[in-house]
């Protein structure tokens, strides 16, 4: 099981978006940015625990992915339930998808 960072200490203020003299102050930025960075590392564990479920059974499309946080890019081998990469393209389904 892994621990992130607990954000108790960033719920303590509700920042107020609107005022832009409260956004220049470097203390709420760093706080944001805390609270922010928390909240993905959630959302990628309950991402990871969603797809963790699905077998990727159900075939898949192949797809081209552009380079991201998540993964890396290139011809990929997409999951059609969870649209997760779950491989390379083989080379004849590179062909395949060069031609189509
Ligand atoms: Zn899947």
């Amino acid at each position: 099981m892994q621990h992130f960072i607990s954000n108790t200490d960033i719920n303590k203020n509700d920042i107020d978006l609107n005022n832009q003299e409260e956004l220049a102050n470097t203390e709420i930025i760093s706080k944001k940015v805390s609270e922010i960075r928390n909240k993905i590392q959630e959302l990628l564990k309950e991402l990871d625990e969603v797809v963790s479920t699905c077998n990727h059974q159900n075939g898949y499309d192949i797809k081209l992915m552009s380079n991201s946080k998540l993964y890396s890019g290139g011809l990929r081998r997409m999951c059609k339930i969870c649209n997760t990469p779950i491989g390379y393209a083989s080379k004849e389904e590179t062909n395949a998808w060069k031609d189509s």
